[in-house]
């Protein structure tokens, strides 16, 4: 039988809420450990300029962006573990987590910072061009297509958004769909359909990206197959962005006892508790709306603060409230 190791709080994830969690939990004394999961670095460590983390006048590369978060999270005190969550029990006291290792943690307060991933369509060209004008974060990266033509795919309230947000910056926004009706709001799509700036491609997918081989690597267009009348036709963009939803790591949770919503898992208001007193959850597993690194590090430091007082009731024989949060 495996021994486990006990520890006070235990942080899952390594993207900015999990690490900003980290930073505040060590600082307060606290002796947090975080698994790093099976991202480290989360979304960002897969981006490549960064303009909007505030702290930088120039743009910054995320994969170091996450390195140095890494390091203050390690400098303050926290406890890093490399390993993956097989499993969770969080019906008993304190709760339990098993690794892909054989290695067993319990702690009395755990802090979800899985993360979410951008659903991509699957495409090898897409892989390519990942970060050289194929993107899934118009607000990450729609400043870099100020007077170019771009595209999105989707047909949901972020392509719409994304759509809306793009005509910021760029010449020309394409919105391809798979179909010939939306499924955003009705708002949403009377100012799709009103702006200028925007065409609507419908029946359309995308079959691949083309672009430039050497390096840098850039995207000059897209051959796009329309569903309907099997036509294939060459479209010439600058960027290319993916709006076809997200993916929140909560599968190791299925059966956990937590309250999730479409796979996200769902706090109190103004709040990171989940139903379960003693877990919380931070960042993008949590969030489907904003979805960003500086609310995800705010978030974790929300988480951190909860945290703090959730232990300190505990140490003074206080009873938390063992009954739902959310
Ligand atoms: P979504 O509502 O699931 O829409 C995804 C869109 O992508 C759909 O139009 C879908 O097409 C299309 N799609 C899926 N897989 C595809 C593929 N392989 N190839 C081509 N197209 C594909 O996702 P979302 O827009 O990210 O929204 C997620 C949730 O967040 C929703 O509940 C949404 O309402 C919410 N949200 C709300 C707001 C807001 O309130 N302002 C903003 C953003 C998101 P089909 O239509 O054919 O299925």
């Amino acid at each position: 039988m495996t021994d486990s190791q006990h520890r006070r709080m235990i942080i899952l994830g390594s993207g900015p809420a999990g690490y900003t969690a980290a930073v505040y939990a060590a600082r307060a004394a606290l002796n947090p450990m975080l698994l790093q999961g099976m991202q480290p670095g989360g979304q960002l460590s897969i981006t490549t300029d960064v303009e909007n983390y505030p702290g930088f006048a120039e743009a910054i590369q995320g994969p170091w962006l996450m390195d140095q978060m890494k390091a203050q999270a390690e400098n303050v005190g926290t406890e890093m573990v490399f390993d993956h969550v097989a499993s969770v029990d969080l019906d008993n006291r304190p709760f339990t987590l098993k690794c892909e290792s054989g290695a067993e943690w319990t702690c009395d307060t755990l802090v979800i910072c899985t993360g979410a991933q951008a659903k991509w369509l699957g495409l090898d060209s897409e892989e390519e061009f990942r970060g050289f004008g194929v993107s899934a974060c118009a607000t990450c990266d729609g400043f870099f297509f100020r007077d170019r033509e771009v595209a999105v795919v989707g047909g949901g309230n972020t392509a719409v958004e994304e759509a809306l947000y793009l005509t910021n910056h760029a010449s020309k926004v394409y919105l391809i769909h798979r179909r010939d009706s939306l499924r955003c709001e009705k708002i949403l799509e009377n100012r799709l359909l009103s702006n200028p700036k925007i065409e609507t491609i419908w029946d359309t997918e995308v079959q691949t990206v083309n672009g430039t081989s050497g390096f840098p690597k850039e995207v000059q267009g897209l051959t796009l197959h329309n569903r309907k009348t099997g036509a294939v036709d060459d479209l010439k963009i600058d960027g290319l962005f993916v709006a076809i939803g997200h993916e929140p790591a909560t599968a190791i949770f299925n059966d956990a006892g937590l309250t999730m919503d479409g796979g996200y898992l769902v706090t109190a208001a103004d709040s990171t508790k989940t139903n379960i007193p003693g877990v919380f959850a931070a960042g993008d597993v949590t969030d489907h709306i904003y979805r960003q690194a500086v609310t995800a590090a705010g978030m974790g430091c929300m988480a951190a603060l909860e945290v703090e007082k959730y232990l300190a009731a505990l140490e003074v024989g206080e009873t938390p409230e063992w009954r739902a949060a959310a």
